[in-house]
């Protein structure tokens, strides 16, 4: 028996769901509570937690995957090189508006009082000028540098509050000049080949080296983990294309990213950062506060249903959830409403009529099979596309397309199918027949896909694959199929 290929919530939804691991989700019935709702990613956010507790959740997860027979992937987010304040006498000190504070970055082991608090990042007061506004606790509270001598950043306080230990610092308009990984990202690494991650996120990416190096690290300590670059920064933003040609994926991190530019830029750059990925065949997630209200109350505010919707039409692979399911009090719940709110959005999606995809030059065959196919799934009415994939790559291709035929990605390679559990419109199935011989393959694919219902009698149906099979990006042909009255196979329209 074949794992299921539409989890029976989650009909034929597109697009994917990411939850976010932690307290509220340690109970096995929960995990698999959330699973059957709809989740196809789970995201160990290792900033909070320790190297346990890691272990065992990602332990959990793959339990309830394999008992559900369902393909999740796991993302381990790595906490990157977060600027924060050290500690308070007393842990926090209350700061009022009008008031000086200076942020020591000449000695960290200073202990923090109402005049001055230590800084992890030296490189503090060479990033800063007079002038510039730094936001602490995610924007809460705001100070305006005065001046900057002796590796003190003397600053008049904007907006006052309650600046507690370990808050995080960012400059607004970014460009505090430190890299997308930090030391304590290196034993998260580990832990990310040992517990098989299936993506690793990196935070704070400024530019391609950063993703270029953390790919390195990740092969060295024995991980095939696919790369995501989360866009938390200007920098991010304004490198974003040379960024897209060394990643897999790219998250639009809207909590850092709001406080660094500013919340009123967060639309359009989200829109941008969505567009921009999909051109260049990457796999993009949007993320943060998405249903944030829900980590308290049962039903998400209009305002969330409507985000989470926007981020569906905006053409987003994935909807992320970060609080909301890793210490909220519904974790299942948030996940069927999340999943009932894409499905209404993908009602309302506008399919791409012509493919602008078609203007440019293909650079690798697989791609121009999957072009080619779209192309003909689009103008002969085609009710679904199967790609006999071992890697993936062509049901990625096939699916920035964005069309309104589903693809079904049937692969050999666990590792492949769970990776594409990510992808929009791509529902990743296992392919049971080692055979070489296609035509074999053909034959059981369409039973599998006919047995679950996600074809019947009559259909179109277009199979790409490779004449050499299992040989990773190997596409290079499609074959058009009509279903008979009995579900046999016929050529020709
Ligand atoms: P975080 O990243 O949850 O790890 O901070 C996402 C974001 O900043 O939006
Ligand atoms: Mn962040």
């Amino acid at each position: 028996m074949n794992s299921e290929i539409h989890n029976s919530a989650s009909h034929r939804r597109r697009t994917k769901i990411i939850a976010t691991l932690g307290p509220a989700t340690d109970e096995p019935e929960v995990l698999e509570g959330m699973i059957r709702a709809g989740v196809d990613v789970f995201r160990l956010n290792v900033s909070h937690g320790d190297a346990v507790d890691h272990e065992k959740r990602a332990g959990l997860v793959r339990k309830a995957a394999r008992k559900l027979r369902w393909q999740v992937a796991l993302l381990v987010d790595l906490q990157g090189p977060k600027i924060r304040v050290e500690k308070f006498r007393n842990g926090s000190v209350v700061l009022t508006a009008g008031s000086h504070f200076t942020l020591d970055a000449g000695d960290p082991s200073v202990i923090g009082d109402q005049h001055r608090v230590g800084v992890s990042y030296q490189g503090l007061p060479n990033d800063v000028s007079t002038g510039d506004v730094l936001l602490l606790d995610d924007g809460l509270i705001s100070m305006q540098v005065q001046s900057v001598h002796d590796g003190q950043v003397n600053c008049l306080v904007e907006q006052g509050g309650t600046l507690r230990n370990r808050k995080g610092l960012n400059l607004k308009g970014g460009g505090l000049s430190i890299s997308g990984l930090a030391k304590h990202d290196l034993p998260n690494i580990e832990l990310a080949a040992k517990v098989g991650a299936d993506y690793v996120a990196v935070s704070f990416v400024s530019n391609a080296g950063d993703i270029v190096r953390a790919r390195e690290l990740l092969r060295k300590a024995g991980s095939e983990a696919a790369l995501v670059a989360k866009i938390e920064r200007m920098e991010g933003i304004d490198n974003l294309k040379e960024i897209c040609e060394v990643t897999d994926a790219v998250m639009v991190a809207r909590g850092d990213l709001g406080v660094e530019i500013g919340d009123e830029e967060l639309p359009g750059l989200q829109k941008w950062i969505i567009r921009t990925a999909l051109k260049r065949n990457r796999i993009v997630a949007t993320a943060t506060q998405m249903m944030q209200s829900m980590i308290e109350n049962p039903i998400p505010t209009r305002a969330e249903v409507l985000d989470v919707a926007n981020a569906v039409l905006d053409g987003t692979d994935a909807v992320m959830l970060s609080a909301e399911t890793a210490v909220g009090k519904h974790p299942v719940k948030v996940i069927e409403a999340m999943n009932r709110i894409c499905l209404g959005a993908e009602r309302h999606f506008e399919r791409e009529g012509d493919i602008k995809h078609l203007n440019v030059r293909f650079e690798r065959i697989d791609q121009a099979i999957a072009m080619a196919a779209m192309y003909m799934a689009t103008n002969v009415s085609v009710q679904a596309i199967v790609a006999l994939t071992e890697s993936g790559s062509t049901a990625q291709w096939l699916s920035r397309v964005q069309s309104a035929v589903p693809i079904y990605a049937f692969s050999r390679s666990a590792a492949s199918r769970r990776r594409m559990a990510m992808f929009r419109d791509v529902f990743p199935v296992k392919q049971e027949s080692a055979s070489h011989d296609t035509d074999e393959v053909v034959a059981e694919v369409l039973r599998t896909l006919l047995a679950h219902g996600a074809v019947s009698e009559n259909d179109r149906i277009i199979v790409t694959m490779g004449d050499l099979m299992r040989n990773p990006g190997g596409t290079n042909t499609f074959r058009f199929i009509k279903l008979d009255a009995e579900g046999q196979a016929r050529y020709g329209l």
